[in-house]
């Protein structure tokens, strides 16, 4: 029988594959209740993101960057739970179908899934840190009857994730583009690939020969180009049936 439907070959090329990386984005975690930057219902189409996100917007005014954006994330992350696109990707790491996990996202979800191997591209949201003496302190213990919140010494509290205008962690940048060059497949979750440099990632992936397979409910710019999958749809709902249609593949041979 030829598998015509693209959720039949992209577990047919998981359930085949040696190295399996995956890239993911705001769109993994939207079913968490987190709503995303860009696309429908994104943060951006109420405000600017060089307003609010950027390094320099916060210094210049951290009390308005806490108000406008880190309150918000911080009442929405405090609580947020893994949700199935984020399980499916601990099922196939179970199945040996997955290796490392390149997030943007800030959000903590896929450790707490349970994923073991996971880099956080863009730093990580549960920890806060002092401008003035460097100290963390965990996001869920802020108090925000000050805002912006300070540490003991006195000094701003800003999260301990990058801003716009900021550094990738070196050593997440050089390790996602070691593993984007040697992987044979990188599947691309819910991330509109437009955020540079994590958007080059898939590309590294491409030249050297990976496959790349989409999760998305939206074109992106890499479909119709370096994609050779678009499974178009939500990843809580794609992700477990990608996850069950490798496993059954795995468990007949
Ligand atoms: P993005 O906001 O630019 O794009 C989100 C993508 O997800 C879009 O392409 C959209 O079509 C897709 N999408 C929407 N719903 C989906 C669903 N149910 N399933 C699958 N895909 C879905 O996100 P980005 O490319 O990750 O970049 C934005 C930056 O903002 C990142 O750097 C990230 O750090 C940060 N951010 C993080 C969080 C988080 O931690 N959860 C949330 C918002 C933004
Ligand atoms: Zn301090």
């Amino acid at each position: 029988m030829i598998n015509t439907r693209p959720i039949d070959q992209a577990a047919d090329i998981l359930s085949n594959a040696q190295t399996v990386v995956a890239l993911t984005g705001a769109g993994i975690s939207v079913e968490s209740g987190i709503p995303p930057f860009r696309g429908k219902g994104g943060l951006w189409e109420k405000m600017d993101p060089m307003e609010v996100a950027h390094i320099d917007a916060f210094l210049e005014n951290p009390e308005r960057v806490w108000r406008l954006l880190i309150k918000d994330m911080k009442t929405v992350l405090d609580t947020a739970r893994p949700n199935p696109g984020h399980t499916g990707l601990v099922d196939l790491e179970q199945m040996g179908r997955l290796q490392t996990i390149i997030t943007q996202n800030v959000d903590g979800l896929h450790q707490a899934a349970g994923s073991s191997d996971v880099i956080e591209f863009h730093g990580n949201f549960a920890w806060q840190r002092c401008l003035d003496c460097d100290q963390t302190i965990r996001t869920d213990q802020v108090d925000l009857a000050k805002i912006p919140p300070q540490c003991g010494c006195g000094g701003i509290l800003r999260p301990d994730c990058i801003f716009f205008g900021e550094m990738i962690p070196p050593e997440a940048l050089v390790r996602s583009q070691q593993l984007a060059a040697a992987c044979d497949v990188m599947l691309v979750i819910g991330t509109s690939a437009m955020v540079q440099p994590s958007a080059s990632i898939p590309f590294i992936a491409k030249d050297n020969g990976a496959d790349i397979i989409e999760v998305n409910p939206e074109p992106t710019p890499l479909s119709g180009r370096i994609s050779n999958l678009q499974l178009m749809g939500r990843a809580a709902n794609l992700v477990p049936q990608l996850a069950g249609g490798v496993r059954k593949r795995l468990n007949s041979h």
